[in-house]
This record gives structure tokens, sequence and C-alpha cells, in this order.
């Protein structure tokens, strides 16, 4: 799965390469990738309508279009949308899909673009989707309407803060995996910024006070930023807009480093379990 920022990645480079253009015709090679059926508008009906803006809401992509309607999308496990046309882009799941003839076997849908260009949706697995709403349903969608603030907007701090008060007996760590008191932060930057406010992962929110939880949601969204920057964490399986694997991981301070050298001071990084999750942490500069 990716984190948000390869997934804000992906939006960057749909943002440079296809708002603006028309789709001129789609080609659906796989009925389940592009789903039907009340509110729905099938895939003929997005033909004519021109791209308007690239949004994000945590993992989820959305293609403004200028008929009313979004196209919503996401590429859970094996999805990549490339592009075709005067430049060639690709980003997701790495294959050799990004950089080879298309459409392939993986091809599911073809939006065709005015400028000789081409809009693929590639998955390999089929668990990913695209769907056309009504642009004003978008942030109804039972998903989307329940999502927390993201780290990336400061002024989702309050926000944030209400949501985390109605789970003060849980661990810091398993609140900011909550995608309903925060949305978008994954294992990674987690414990990546726990390690940048020295706090421990394990310690009840009760005990995080009002400063430490807003350096909190600031050093997640420096973390995240940073990633951005770098094209994305790479957790095995995501490349950057230009076909390149992201450079992220090398520069994490805590995240698989069990046994390293912390950078601060030098004790070994231990790796536990948190909230179910693998979790890595400085025993000295993280002691509570
Ligand atoms: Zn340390």
């Amino acid at each position: 799965m990716p984190e948000l920022p390869e997934v804000e990645t992906v939006r960057r480079g749909l943002e440079r390469l296809v708002v603006g253009r028309r789709i001129t015709a789609v080609d659906v090679f796989e009925a389940k990738s592009f789903p039907v059926g009340p509110g729905l508008l099938p895939p003929a009906g997005v033909v004519g309508a021109r791209i308007v803006a690239a949004r994000r809401r945590a993992k989820v992509l959305i293609l403004d279009l200028d008929n009313e309607y979004s196209l919503v999308g996401h590429l859970k496990m094996t999805g990549q949308l490339v592009v075709r046309g005067p430049e060639d882009w690709g980003a997701g799941h790495p294959t050799d899909s990004l950089l080879g003839e298309l459409p392939d076997r993986s091809t599911r849908i073809d939006f065709r673009l005015d400028a000789d260009s081409h809009l693929f949706f590639n998955d390999q697995r089929k668990f990913g989707w695209v769907k056309a709403i009504p642009t004003p349903m978008v942030e109804q969608l039972p998903f989307i309407a329940s999502l927390g603030p993201e780290p990336l907007d400061a002024a989702g701090f309050p926000e944030f803060q209400r949501r985390a008060a109605r789970h003060r007996r849980t661990t810091v760590k398993a609140v900011l995996l909550n995608q309903q008191v925060v949305s978008g932060i994954g294992n990674i930057y987690a414990d990546e910024s726990l390690w940048a406010v020295r706090v421990n992962p394990a310690r009840p929110l009760a005990e995080v006070s009002d400063r430490k939880l807003r350096q909190l949601f600031q050093a997640a969204s420096d973390v995240m930023t940073l990633s951005i920057e770098l094209g994305g964490s790479t957790d095995r399986n995501y490349v950057d807009a230009e076909g390149n694997r992201g450079a992220y991981l090398g520069f994490a301070n805590v995240f698989r480093r069990q046994g390293q050298p912390c950078h601060r001071c030098g004790t070994a990084i231990v790796k536990t379990k948190v909230a179910g999750r693998g979790t890595h942490y400085c025993p000295r500069c993280q002691r509570r």
C-alpha cells in the first residue's frame, strides 16, 4: 500500500501533465476497475470533459472535470498511473509497465486525451478502482467524510487535538495511525515523527502534553514534506514520477534501523510492537 507522500507524488505528476487536457475517449479493459451503478457516471459520460484539477484526500486521488463530475481513484496495492504523450511519465507500483509499450496486460483503463496523450490506469491485482461521481459528493464519500485532518495542513491541529482527546487511554502511536483522528500518517511517518519529538510510541495519549502534541503534528508534517521532496518513502514498491525509487528511507532516523546507533545519542535503535505494528524507537531519547 502506498503511503501518503507517494500518492502526493502521483498527484503532482497528474497536475503537471493531465490538468487542462480533454478526455476524447475511454477504453475500459476491466469492468470492475471502473464500476458503474446508482450515482456513478459510466465511462462514456466523461468523454468530452476537460480535467480542471488534480486533488488528493488522504490516499484518494481526485481529478475534477468541467462537467460537474470528478474521477475518484485509489491505487490500492498494485495500481499505477502512466501518461504517454509529448512527455512520458508514470508513478505507482514499480513494474516494467511504467516504461513499456501501453496498453499491456496490466492496463485496466485507457483515458485518451487531446494533444495525443493517454492516461493509463494499470493494476496487476485489480484491487484499485476509478469512479466518476458528482464533484459535490466527493467529500461525502464515507471513507473521505470520516477522515481526520492532514498534518500537511497546519490549520488542522485544533481538529486533530479535539479528535485525539477521545482516545486518551490509547497509545500515542495508535492515535497517529488512526485515520479518523489524523489522516495520512502511515507506519514509517509515525515512527519518524515520534523520534523527532522524543516521545515513546507506547505512551498513553493522556501523558502527552498539549505542547508535545503540537510538536508531534508539526513533526509529522515535516517528515512527510521531506519525503515528498525526496520522491516518497519507497517502502519496497513505490517509485516517483520519473520512475526513480524514492530516497527517503535512506534518511530515516529509526524506521528499519533496529540495532543501528541513534543519530542523536548513539544508543541502538530498538524494534518492538505497538498498536499491532512493527515500531522503531530510541530507548534513550524516547524513554517515555
Ligand atoms: Zn537516541
